[in-house]
């Protein structure tokens, strides 16, 4: 039987062990731990995303701040703002919501987070840590709320052969080091993809583990995956679906009903690795408050 590997589940589960560890400083009297997500303009899935990270962070008692800007916020005025957080002892962590306007550098704000409170983990210094292999570093939040899903329920990755599709800075590529880590939950034999990847299938069919992280709705079928493969499908693109009153669903990358019979266990999209990220980015919070009190 197939097992749907339920990312609403384990985040639940996960946020309340959580929420317990919060508690428990508390009542040591520490302040709980804080997370600030800088949003800029009105963007809609931008204003749901943030939304659900302050939600999150309620649930486990942590503070969670959403600190609005205009769209027309300049480059300059907003890294002013970051360094002012990045000063404030009593904030953990720090996300910018991207994109960004197109007059401010993504690139330019990721950098000037303070790494020790870039909490997804997107800082230079952390992918090098990544990159090392450094245990200290803060995990890319969707790559890492993955390995928390498959820790969840069971999955080894040790010794198996994972294929990953997409070599993105947010999802592939940090995927990719952290499987194939010498840490406890590593030491897999990976298989990075691109769009460069020449058949493809022959790749993906000998996949112990298939991560597929492309935005290309539906992309992955049964031919293209071993019997018994375990299933991570990241994807989430939006598709026009008259039924619904918002006009559109969230469809994965992979074929879901074509390959379930096929193979061991599979995420569903939604919620599957969606929820998880947002876990990940609670557990780097979590992690780099506690790491003040070592
Ligand atoms: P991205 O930056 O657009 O990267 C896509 C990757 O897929 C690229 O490396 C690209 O290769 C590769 N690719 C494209 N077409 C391909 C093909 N035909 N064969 C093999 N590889 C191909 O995307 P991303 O930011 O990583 O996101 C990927 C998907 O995950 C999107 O649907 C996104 O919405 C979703 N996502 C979901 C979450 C979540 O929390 N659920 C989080 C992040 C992203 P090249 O490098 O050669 O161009």
């Amino acid at each position: 039987m197939t097992l749907i590997l339920d990312g609403t589940i384990a985040a639940a589960s996960i946020r309340m062990h959580i929420a317990t560890d919060v508690a428990e400083y508390k009542k040591k009297g520490h302040r709980p731990p804080c997370l600030i997500a800088i949003l800029v303009g009105e963007d809609g899935a931008s204003m749901t995303y943030v939304g659900a990270k302050k939600i999150a962070c309620e649930e486990v008692g942590f503070i969670g701040e959403v600190r609005r800007f205009g769209a027309d916020i300049s480059e300059t005025e907003l890294i002013n703002e970051i360094q002012k957080i990045n000063l404030d002892d009593s904030i953990d962590g720090l996300i910018v919501q991207l994109p960004l306007p197109k007059h401010i550098s993504e690139e330019k704000i990721t950098q000037t987070i303070l790494p020790q409170k870039d909490v997804d983990g997107f800082h230079d210094i952390n992918m090098g840590k990544l990159a090392k292999g450094a245990a200290d570093g803060v995990k890319p939040a969707t790559p890492y709320g993955i390995t928390l899903l498959m820790k969840h329920y069971g999955i080894d990755v040790y010794g198996k052969h994972i294929v990953v599709i997409g070599r993105s800075n947010i999802v592939g590529r940090p995927m990719s080091m952290l499987l194939s880590a010498a840490a406890p939950y590593g030491n897999a034999t990976v298989t990075l993809c691109h769009s460069r990847t020449k058949e493809l299938s022959s790749f993906t069919k000998m996949a112990d583990i298939l991560v597929v992280a492309l935005g290309k709705p539906g992309f992955i079928t049964a031919e293209m995956v071993k019997d018994g493969a375990v299933i991570i499908d990241v994807g989430t693109t939006r598709v026009v679906d008259a039924s619904r009153k918002s006009g559109w669903r969230l469809q994965g990358d992979v074929d879901f009903d074509s390959v379930f019979d096929k193979v061991s266990a599979i995420t569903p999209v939604p919620k599957g690795v969606g929820p998880m990220t947002i876990t990940g980015l609670m557990m780097n919070t979590l992690e780099v408050y506690k790491a003040k009190f070592v």
